[in-house]
């Protein structure tokens, strides 16, 4: 098989993410077309996540600029209906991602009954 070029790696794997994101932000929810997905690194790169799939999905811009650079559970901590999200649609994720997200969820929730 021939191999790809790196712009055609990197659409490959935006169109996969794309799919396996069900075509939605992961973090709220909005339809996402190609043009308009960034590609996002639950685990960020920044802080030794990898660039593979599991660790990639689709967010919308606004999604993108509000994570930053933070630890899954960290955001989902802070926003709770973007882990709810998350859960509902990354769908290809590592199953770790996941379990991180629905403590951080349970965590605020409980915090926020709390208060
Ligand atoms: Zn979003």
């Amino acid at each position: 098989m021939r191999r790809l070029i790196p712009a055609e790696q990197k659409r490959a794997i935006k169109m996969a993410a794309l799919r396996d994101c069900g075509r939605r932000c992961v973090y709220c929810a909005a339809p996402l077309d190609y043009s308009r997905a960034t590609l996002d690194h639950v685990y960020p790169l920044a802080k030794g996540g990898a660039h593979a799939p599991g660790n990639v999905v689709v967010a919308c811009p606004s999604c993108n600029r509000l994570k930053t650079d933070m630890l899954p559970a960290e955001f989902f901590l802070r926003y709770p209906w973007a882990g709810s999200n998350f859960i509902h649609y990354a769908r290809a994720v590592h199953r770790a991602l996941k379990r991180q997200a629905r403590r951080a969820v349970s965590l605020a929730f409980a915090q926020m009954r709390a208060a």
